[in-house]
């Protein structure tokens, strides 16, 4: 494997027109990843697909913006855990940012279906992947995730470990993360916006990993276009070139580092 894009969601009816071309096209570009559950169809969908594809895995979460639309089923995660091509518990996090009003029942309510995932994961020892997107202007959803990862980790100690997806926080939230001993990943926004530069030259190299989040967020030529998981090569090369690294070294890491974390 020559790049590794630990979030996509190659499951989405996005894909129905060129999934198979694109998973083919994938593997011959050395590209394996993470097909991301959102919630109970989505994880479903994701663990059938990545079946026949030795260079697919799986997650099953409940993403916290449909928290009121479905309730956590541990029975169900377990049941899709039991197969080793699930390897992560998510997405599952802290959203204060979509929804209309956010009030402390709505927080409460998705801290809540969060610590649930938190106690999955780390009773099995499952890496975790982790959706935060603070208010805007602020860091209120890193701060609240920080101070759950935090507790939960005197409790569970090393079984606790996890992946946060699409990071937008600052050097302090990445410093905190790090020392919980999880990982950062950053998608193609690396590659038109400049807000990150320092975080990214910030983050040691053992805690990146490279993700897409495909469908959104296409890389700089293609912006507004339907993204898809080829584009972690782009994400890598600008990463490298943000870093000063050498982009051989930087891509190597990254495979390494999603290998180690999802224990492939
Ligand atoms: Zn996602």
């Amino acid at each position: 494997m020559k790049y590794f894009d630990a979030h996509c969601h190659v499951q989405f009816d996005d894909y129905d027109v060129d999934r198979d071309a694109l998973i083919a096209h994938m593997q011959e570009e050395g590209v394996g990843g993470v097909v991301v559950g959102i919630d109970r169809a989505s994880s479903e969908a994701a663990r059938a697909l990545v079946q026949n594809h030795p260079h697919l895995y799986s997650s099953v979460g409940l993403h916290p913006n449909y928290e009121t639309q479905e309730s956590f089923d541990e029975a169900h995660v377990l049941s899709l855990l039991a197969d080793p091509k699930v390897v992560a518990v998510g997405e599952c996090g802290l959203d204060y940012y979509r929804p209309a009003e956010v009030t402390d029942e709505l927080k409460h309510a998705q801290k809540a279906l969060f610590e649930q995932h938190v106690e999955v994961a780390a009773k099995t020892g499952t890496p975790l992947i982790v959706h935060g997107r603070p208010a805007k202007g602020t860091m209120d959803a890193y701060k609240d995730i920080i101070d759950i990862l935090s507790s939960k980790k005197k409790e569970y100690g090393d079984q606790l470990r996890g992946d946060i997806h699409f990071f937008v926080g600052g050097i302090a939230e990445a410093r905190a993360l790090i020392d919980l001993d999880f990982t950062v990943s950053f998608t193609a926004v690396v590659t038109f916006a400049r807000d990150y530069d320092d975080v990214v030259r910030f983050v040691p190299l053992t805690h990146i990993l490279s993700e897409t989040d495909a469908p959104y967020v296409a890389p700089a030529p293609r912006r507004g276009k339907r993204n898809d998981p080829l584009a972690v090569i782009d994400v890598v090369r600008a990463l490298a070139g943000i870093r000063g690294e050498e982009e051989g070294l930087v891509q190597a890491a990254l495979v390494d580092n999603a290998m180690r974390l999802f224990r492939i």
